[in-house]
């Protein structure tokens, strides 16, 4: 989808709730389709505020439903506290595995066309047809272990387990 479309798009879903496409939406809509990767919300505010530096964190969290109910992102869960966001994109491979480091925070989603292959064996067998599937990997980091290090993470990040609030600036 073009950007004119993507703002199309997001238009009338706000519409239908009765909200206007003001300025600071849309600088978080485009923050969030240019991301090429996943983000938090609190993430997506900072990008947002380099395009629009009055864009307000309750905003930001007002309009990523918006954004994922409109499909113009999905949510990802990793079952880690914390909601990843990324774009959907016009082409995208849906037969995705994801793949996480629980240890970096990364997301890694690499096509898997033999997804499709094994959801539809297993169904046919049931008599069903598949509607959709997931895989999602969970892993830890072979550079983190091995060096102690990784450029991947985060290098503000201290612990696994750490659950970051609405509230923590970044
Ligand atoms: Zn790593």
């Amino acid at each position: 989808m073009s950007k004119t479309q993507d703002h199309e798009k997001f238009r009338s879903f706000l519409a239908r709730k009765g909200l206007r496409a003001t300025n600071q939406r849309l600088a978080i809509l485009d923050a969030a389709l240019a991301q090429p990767d996943h983000f938090t919300a609190e993430q997506l505010l900072g990008y947002a505020r380099s395009i629009d530096d009055s864009v307000a964190r309750a905003t930001v969290y007002r309009t990523l439903p918006i954004m994922t109910e409109s499909a113009l992102l999905r949510e990802v869960d990793i079952g880690a506290g914390e909601k990843f966001y990324r774009a959907n994109r016009a082409g995208q491979d849906s037969q995705v595995a994801q793949v996480v480091c629980l240890d970096c925070d990364r997301i890694f989603e690499i096509g898997a066309p033999f997804m499709s292959w094994y959801g539809n064996s297993v169904s046919s067998k049931l008599g069903l047809t598949p509607v959709s599937q997931r895989l999602q990997v969970s892993a830890r980091c072979d550079a983190l272990r091995d060096a102690g290090a990784c450029p991947r993470r985060p290098a503000s990040r201290s612990t696994h387990a750490q659950v970051k609030g609405p509230q923590r600036r970044v």
